[in-house]
């Protein structure tokens, strides 16, 4: 039993420990190009956030994982078969029921620990903070924490990618298709000039963007790639769970 993470510790433990920080990983369960599960998003999630945790709960950090919220926002994958969509207003109703009760408990710091592209916390976190002022309220996607070409060959892709795929490799090798099973991962670029340079932004119809759901070439993906990534990225993000847990949200400006 890991007492940093919510599903697996209990009340006896739980009313022994003063909590200074709440982790909720959220995910998405959508398909992976054709040789990843529609998982992906969970397992990284899950794993990452852990892995921080744990991190932060050896150095004396009081954090506790929530359980990690598997449906995201897949507006753009409508007619993709069982790719499971929440509206981002449905995410804002959980996220408010969610934050009422660390509010009212005295758990007064919250880490989103987003795992998926299509969610996007910022705006609910801005109205959720005037709503529940004695609380902090933050949100960090893992994957933009470390710079992904120091750790892969093909680091352009943003899903079911080298990235994702040496991620899984690494963690669930047992739910990776063969690579030779892989798409290519070929993603077609927008015609509109802003839209492909990046300063102007619309959301993605996915399935005539990709034809594998994969968006990144996977071939160059490895256990060895992705071992060494996730050491890097949850130590990163447990540092900063210490630093958050130990934080006077009162004065947080140098
Ligand atoms: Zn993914």
């Amino acid at each position: 039993m890991r007492p940093y993470i919510l599903a697996e510790t209990n009340w006896k433990q739980i009313q022994e420990t003063n909590f200074e920080l709440a982790i909720l990983p959220w995910g998405a369960t959508e398909a992976h190009n054709y040789h990843l599960p529609y998982a992906t998003d969970v397992i990284e999630a899950d794993a990452i956030a852990a892995e921080a945790a744990r991190h932060a709960w050896e150095q004396g950090a009081k954090v506790i994982v929530l359980p990690t919220i598997p449906f995201g926002v897949n507006t753009g994958q409508t007619d993709i078969l069982l790719d499971i969509n929440l509206h981002p207003s449905t995410q804002l109703v959980i996220l408010t029921d969610i934050i009422e009760v660390l509010n009212r408990q005295g758990i007064h710091k919250l880490l989103i620990l987003n795992s998926h592209g299509g969610n996007d916390f910022k705006t609910m976190l801005r109205e959720l903070g005037v709503r529940f002022p004695n609380m902090f309220l933050s949100t960090c996607s893992w994957f933009h924490v470390l710079d992904k070409a120091q750790y892969f060959d093909e680091p352009k892709g943003d899903h079911a990618d080298e990235m994702e795929t040496s991620l899984l490799l690494h963690l669930r090798p047992d739910l990776v298709r063969p690579l030779d099973e892989a798409g290519d991962g070929a993603a077609r670029k927008w015609k509109l000039t802003a839209l492909r340079e990046g300063w102007a932004w619309a959301e993605r119809r996915w399935s005539q963007v990709t034809s594998d759901t994969g968006i990144g070439n996977p071939k160059q993906a490895t256990a060895e790639k992705g071992e060494r990534y996730f050491a890097d990225v949850s130590r990163k993000i447990g540092d900063f769970l210490v630093e958050l847990a130990a934080a006077d949200i009162r004065d947080l400006y140098a």
